[in-house]
């Protein structure tokens, strides 16, 4: 936690947002403190980029607190938002982001890795979604809960089988937890992004270039576009600010694709 956070409590409430070091998660915790929200950030132990992260969210004028750990461990999540709400005052946005991609073929895929990517991409969403839900329900004035599905989860492709797999089952856990969640005033939505400019999309890069050449992994992103660009993870902000919001109160269960017109569903 920073020592130098602004007094006023913010009246828009608290957002947490899992793998705020880099990439899409670090841009959605500074928009949602553009948007007027305190902001809690998660990611890994020993992840420096998050001090950097606190830092951008108190200039904005918002109070900031770090709460890291791994996602997939149930004591880290009801521990992540026992910190949040003991220091911020309360849960009110929480934004299960963080995600990995483990790239195995179908027919090299071992036990191990399938298990582990269940255990990042789709056992957190589930601990964060159940454990959030429960907090904002004690707190009885709803709730917004965001997760992080993919392209990958309404449109597989050979090299993504487990990482497929864990983006639509989190598609699954947003439709069941929403109807579980509606009478409580609380939403529940995904993302759906295509490729975007992170450090994820290097490692799809790393992967696939070897085995399909320099028109796989990004370029072949990009070459299904219609827009002919590949995106930048403010622009999936933009879309959970909005989720986010009061505005946003009949949306719920649904998937929303962000892919530049990769794919449409
Ligand atoms: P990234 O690799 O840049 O950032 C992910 C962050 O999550 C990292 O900081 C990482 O340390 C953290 N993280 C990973 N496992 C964690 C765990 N167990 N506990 C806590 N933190 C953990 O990736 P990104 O592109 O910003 O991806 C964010 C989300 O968006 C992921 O769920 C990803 O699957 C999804 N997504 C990304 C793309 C893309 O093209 N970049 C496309 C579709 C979906």
């Amino acid at each position: 936690m920073s020592s130098s956070q602004p007094p006023a409590q913010s009246d828009k409430g608290v957002a947490l947002v899992t793998g705020a070091a880099r990439g899409i998660g670090r841009a959605i915790a500074i928009r949602l403190a553009e948007d007027g929200f305190d902001v809690a950030v998660n990611d890994l132990p020993g992840t420096p980029e998050l001090d950097e992260v606190i830092k951008a969210i108190e200039s904005k004028g918002r109070r900031a607190v770090a709460a890291p750990g791994d996602v997939s461990e149930e004591s880290v999540v009801t521990d992540m938002i026992q910190r949040t709400v003991s220091t911020l005052g309360s849960l009110d946005v929480m934004v299960a982001n963080a995600g990995a991609v483990i790239l195995e073929t179908f027919l090299e895929t071992s036990v191990e890795a399938f298990d582990k990517q269940m255990a990042v991409n789709a056992r957190s969403v589930m601990l964060c979604y159940k454990h959030a839900a429960k907090q904002m329900i004690s707190q009885g004035r709803g709730g917004r809960i965001v997760g992080a599905s993919s392209m990958a989860g309404k449109q597989a492709t050979e090299v993504l089988f487990a990482y497929s797999a864990t983006k639509f089952a989190v598609r699954g856990m947003t439709q069941s937890a929403a109807l579980a969640l509606g009478s409580h005033g609380i939403t529940v939505n995904a993302y759906a992004p295509g490729g975007v400019e992170t450090r994820l999309l290097d490692a799809f890069d790393n992967f696939l270039e070897p085995l399909a050449g320099p028109r796989a992994g990004r370029n072949g992103l990009l070459a299904i576009t219609a827009v002919g660009r590949i995106g930048e993870p403010e622009e999936i902000a933009h879309l959970v600010s909005y989720l986010a919001s009061k505005e946003a109160g009949f949306i719920t269960g649904q998937t929303i694709s962000i892919n530049g017109g990769s794919y449409f569903d």
